[in-house]
């Protein structure tokens, strides 16, 4: 059934919605285009979302066997009851398992009610986990790295900067999911994902003129990592505590890194500080600390240590991880001319360009 929500008043059509249908297939149906399934506004652990279309265009939602047509200024709340999500709005209230919009071109605005809202372009779903909803948008890879260039890069970045962003974040898009439940997050953990960047737009345009662009090593393409500044010089693997991958990252250095190394100073407490003078350097150390204190605590691996009294002091340099593209570095070449391969060469040493391949 399909109930239109049309100015508060519901009006049923008998159009079944297939309520089991999965979230892969929903992506198959659409072309042979690849798509990666992003966990989205998971950071909020919400028991409550809410949809509305997207600049007027009216999306399909299936709650249970119906189908409910969301119009221009009109929206669901789905919350969270017990196993179940229950789907309201001003003239309808839909128990159902799972809630869906099926077409995987639908544009609509996803809210977290008092926190944030942005808006996709994708297949949804949202089903009931441990004590939140989880929502699941499979989107273009395309769309994917639009949508992540214009949300990781500074809005100052030249093309060919944007351009060696859109190939690095395709290349981690490219080179494997890294959850179980979806592909990727939409936070640092993966890559910050944001709202879908109009076509115009810069990171719109780097996305369309890199397109299928990927950076591989040995014939395999390679989950390119990128921080914002590396503080000098670029790290290996080896340097910050991480192995077993098959791309080992070299030491670029970074003249404008070296030029203006973004000097920083911070004082921890021993108990703090006792892993990471036991490892200095040691990436997993680090996250640990700043997944409790913030990312400000240590901005990045790139430090020296001077023990004190009742603790440690860190000087350091940088912001991130140090491995890979350097994006305060790569803006810096861009803006002095380099062009997309010189930038990546440069970053990403050993590797070659190539089309990502289609299954
Ligand atoms: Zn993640
Ligand atoms: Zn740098």
């Amino acid at each position: 059934m399909t109930a239109l929500l049309s100015g508060g008043r519901l009006f049923a059509t008998a159009l079944a919605c297939l309520a089991l249908g999965s979230l892969a297939q929903a992506a198959s149906l659409d072309s042979a285009e690849q798509h990666v399934r992003i966990g989205v506004l998971g950071l909020f652990h919400s028991r409550q979302l809410t949809i509305r279309p997207h600049e007027g265009r009216p999306v399909e939602l299936c709650c249970g066997d119906q189908t409910l047509r969301i119009e221009g200024g009109q929206s669901v709340d789905l919350i969270l009851q017990n196993d179940s999500i229950e789907c309201r709005s001003r003239s309808i209230a839909v128990q159902t398992s799972q809630a869906e919009i099926r077409n995987s071109d639908a544009d609509f605005a996803l809210e977290v009610p008092g926190e944030i809202e942005r808006h996709y372009r994708g297949a949804l779903v949202i089903v009931p986990a441990a004590d939140e909803l989880l929502a699941t948008v499979a989107m273009r890879r395309e769309t994917a790295v639009a949508s992540i260039v214009a949300a990781e890069s500074p809005s100052t970045s030249s093309p060919e900067a944007l351009k060696a962003q859109a190939v690095v974040t395709r290349s981690y898009l490219a080179a494997g999911p890294r959850h179980r439940n979806f592909d990727f997050c939409d936070t640092t953990h993966c890559q910050y994902l944001g709202t879908l960047p109009a076509r115009g737009e810069a990171a719109a345009q780097a996305a369309s003129a890199t397109r299928e662009m990927v950076l591989a090593h040995e014939g395999k393409i390679i989950r390119a990592l990128y921080s914002a500044r590396c503080g000098g010089q670029t790290r290996t693997l080896e340097d910050i505590g991480l192995k077993g991958r098959h791309y080992p990252y070299y030491r670029a250095r970074c003249l404008l890194c070296v030029r203006a190394p973004d000097p920083w100073t911070r004082r921890l407490r021993k108990q703090q500080a006792f892993n990471l003078i036991r490892q200095p350097g040691n990436e997993e150390a680090r996250l640990h600390l700043v997944r409790q204190l913030g990312w400000q605590a240590l901005p990045s691996n790139n430090y020296r240590i001077s023990l004190s009294a009742t603790g440690a002091i860190f000087q350091g340099t940088g912001s991130g991880h140090g491995v890979g593209l350097c994006q305060h570095g790569a803006a810096a070449m861009a803006t002095e001319g380099h062009s997309l391969l010189s930038i990546l060469r440069h970053y990403f040493p050993n590797t070659t360009l190539r089309s990502v391949p289609r299954q």
